[in-house]
């Protein structure tokens, strides 16, 4: 497939390219052969030229995109929960404790069901992968045949994935936790012997299981040791849990785990915290933590929607970034009310302005007006949202050199992105001799699925608004 027409794409933290006229060229394979930008319609024989092609010789292949059209990187969910899509919109008159206690857990407690798990992880996954997120790190439930079914799914659909079976041996609910650390252990392992036997290769599967200790709080001290040898013996295997999302959570942790001073404390001690780790949420992180986790390489799902959701609070994202901290953006079903990277765009920009609001105190140097060298106190940059929901993510999952971006070598993971009329997203409002930046921005605030047209992951067409 040769595409010809506007491609946005992250280029670091501040900066994106806008290219109004670009040539893209996807191999049988699904990786990107070629890039070439600034082509304007009279230069286009030129730029095929240079990869000895001409108009005629890729004409079955040729994909024209319209003026309010472009492609993207497809978006990266680096934290959410399959068995919780059932929720979403339910339950927002909790905290975390409680909403788990009287929501969700009641909810995963139903797949111990095979049916009920085929019927429902069908149309989560077809559903995500509709909404453009061409990979997503899944939490199904403590059940090992129910998140099987999960991880088959994804295959079938084509969506990338790691997806975990929940490690869960305490602090749960009596019919919804495992019998013991050992139980937990043995079915891990054969979850991951599964997962891994979906592919002839698994270093390049498109489907790869994550340990997903649930938190701290429901694993007892064996069940992480016994966790954290696994992870000794498979160092690739990532690693994904939750960490100080809501304070009577920070509180509990520490009760329950007086010999570790913090949080990420815990983690460390039971060697969980590495470079392929992905630690959801970190709203309260204190400063000694988030250099243990940069120190150890890991990453942080930042999870507006949810943060927002379940009053856990509002993260003060740009610490993060100012710090060095490897971060990517997380839907959080069904904390989060909503499965749309877009939206989760959308309120992480507006958590920024929140924390930029309560942060910047008196200090008149803080305007609207973005900082060179900084991002704390200020609103986040469209392009930092954005590139938190592509190569962000893609760091934090250890996949920056496949995806998150369109270069030359990575994998076609991508999204066919339309505001043309057709779409009927009564939002947007844009005018044709809009630059494509300001366009961009009027779908980065008021885009939504209707104007996901087409998703492709590694060239194949997997979901959006035309798929059929
Ligand atoms: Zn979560």
């Amino acid at each position: 497939m040769v595409i010809y027409g506007s491609i946005i794409t992250p280029l670091s933290k501040r900066d994106t390219l806008f290219s109004d006229y670009s040539l893209l060229r996807v191999s049988p394979l699904g990786t990107i052969d070629w890039v070439e930008h600034e082509v304007p319609p009279h230069k286009l024989e030129e730029a095929l030229a240079k990869h000895g092609e001409t108009v005629e010789s890729i004409a079955s292949q040729f994909r024209e995109l319209k003026r309010g059209e472009w492609i993207i990187p497809g978006f990266v969910d680096t934290h959410t929960h399959a068995p919780q899509f059932q929720n979403n919109g339910a339950g927002s008159q909790f905290e975390l404790l409680d909403w788990l206690k009287y929501v969700t857990f009641p909810e995963e407690q139903k797949y111990a069901d095979v049916e009920y798990a085929k019927k429902m992880y069908r149309r989560v996954v077809r559903g995500s992968l509709d909404l453009g997120t061409t990979m997503c790190c899944w939490y199904g439930t403590l059940h090992l045949e129910g998140t099987k079914v999960l991880a088959d799914v994804l295959n079938e659909l084509g969506q990338r994935a790691y997806v975990g079976k929940c490690n869960m041996d305490r602090e749960s609910a009596p019919t919804y936790q495992e019998a013991s650390a050992d139980d937990s252990l043995r079915d891990t392992l054969s979850f991951i012997t599964h997962v891994e036997g979906l592919s002839s290769q698994p270093s390049q599967a498109l489907v790869r299981p994550i340990l997903t200790p649930r938190f701290a709080i429901s694993c007892t001290g064996p069940l992480l040791q016994g966790l954290g040898e696994i992870a000794k013996q498979h160092p690739h295997l990532p690693i994904q849990t939750h960490i100080s999302e809501n304070s009577a959570e920070i509180a509990y942790t520490k009760e329950l785990f007086p010999h570790c001073a913090t949080y990420a404390a815990v983690y460390d001690h039971y060697g969980l915290l590495r470079e392929n780790t992905i630690l959801a949420h970190g709203v309260h992180l204190e400063q000694s933590e988030l250099d243990l986790i940069k120190s150890r390489g890991a990453g942080i799902s930042h999870c507006p929607t949810s943060n927002f959701n379940l009053r856990s609070g509002a993260a003060h994202v740009g610490e993060w970034l100012d710090n060095g901290n490897k971060c990517g953006l997380g839907t959080d079903c069904s904390g989060g009310w909503t499965a749309s990277m877009i939206t989760t765009m959308q309120l992480a920009s507006v958590c920024s302005k929140v924390v930029s609001y309560y942060t910047k105190g008196d200090d008149a140097s803080i305007t609207g007006r973005f900082s060179k060298t900084q991002f704390a106190k200020y609103q986040l940059p469209i392009q930092t949202v954005f590139w938190l929901a592509t190569m962000g993510g893609a760091e934090v999952c250890c996949l920056q050199d496949k995806i998150g971006s369109l270069e030359p070598g990575k994998l076609f993971d991508a999204v066919h992105v339309s505001i043309l009329p057709e779409t009927d997203n009564m939002h947007i409002w844009y005018d044709e001799s809009e630059s494509l930046e300001s366009m961009f921005e009027r779908f980065m605030t008021n885009g939504d699925e209707r104007n996901v047209s087409e998703v492709w992951v590694s060239g194949r067409t997997v979901g959006g608004r035309l798929f059929k």
